[in-house]
């Protein structure tokens, strides 16, 4: 794929940035952004790995349509494509442990096609989970979503929100319900996927959820030309993955 090529063509550029020594320490200039094509070759195993520990309750949530073209006449009928449908969730429902640090779980977003790749597959959607420390630390959860059986995703996405519409209130939604059964992850350090693209983001990849084929339809009618990120170069970056969270 063309894409696929010029990611490839970008990568020697990537790599040959240089690498500075300040006072002693080295620091790496090299960038770690996300998402990523997660390579077999990437991949270390490590079931030794701290547990993340996931206590997501019930909340009601704001689906809120996130606008990035508020300075543009058009913008409410231009879909940018850093925008997205966001649903947040009462303060102190949801959060995770990782090593001692508590994360609350913000809000959850959607992008078409998934932004993380596996083996250069991707799937029609993702979901992502930001969850901060109290010391402004990110943590993000990827959940891939494949055509499948319905799930409470169907009933998060029922209505969709439109850009300089009203907000959607969907009540008394099993927030651990939108997480797969099977919770082995891949973790890696990256970035936020959207401007600033900050990086020191604790990223974890777990496996497919399933969604409807009609959801998945109607959040791509709203985003006809997608709201994903290109995969960004690894850059000597491992992927771990851990039997379970
Ligand atoms: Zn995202």
């Amino acid at each position: 794929m063309a894409r696929r090529g010029l990611l490839t063509a970008l990568l020697p550029l990537a790599l040959a940035v240089t690498v500075v020594t300040t006072g002693g320490t080295a620091q790496s200039q090299v960038p770690s952004q996300s998402p990523i094509d997660v390579t077999l070759g990437s991949i270390r195993i490590d079931p030794g790995l701290p547990k993340l520990h996931v206590a997501y309750g019930h909340s009601d949530l704001e689906l809120e349509y996130i606008r990035k073209d508020a300075a543009s006449a058009t913008g409410c009928t231009t879909r940018d494509h850093e925008e997205t449908e966001e649903a947040f969730v009462t303060p102190g429902a949801a959060h995770v442990t990782l090593a001692g640090v508590r994360y609350e779980l913000e809000q959850f977003h959607f992008h078409t096609p998934s932004e993380h790749r596996f083996a250069g597959r991707s799937d029609p959607l993702e979901m992502h989970f930001v969850h901060r420390s109290a010391e402004g630390g990110l943590l993000v959860i990827g959940v891939p979503l494949r055509a499948g059986a319905p799930s409470t995703v169907d009933k998060v996405l029922a209505h969709l929100t439109p850009e300089c519409g009203e907000d959607v209130l969907v009540r008394d939604v099993d927030l651990d319900s939108l997480l797969p059964v099977n919770r082995a992850t891949f973790r890696y350090n990256g970035s936020l996927t959207t401007a600033p693209f900050t990086e020191g983001v604790q990223w974890f990849l777990t496996t497919e959820k399933t969604v409807s084929p009609a959801t998945i339809a109607r959040f791509q009618a709203l985003f006809t030309a997608g709201n994903a990120r290109a995969t960004q170069p690894l850059n000597g970056r491992t992927v771990t993955e851990a039997p379970r969270i």
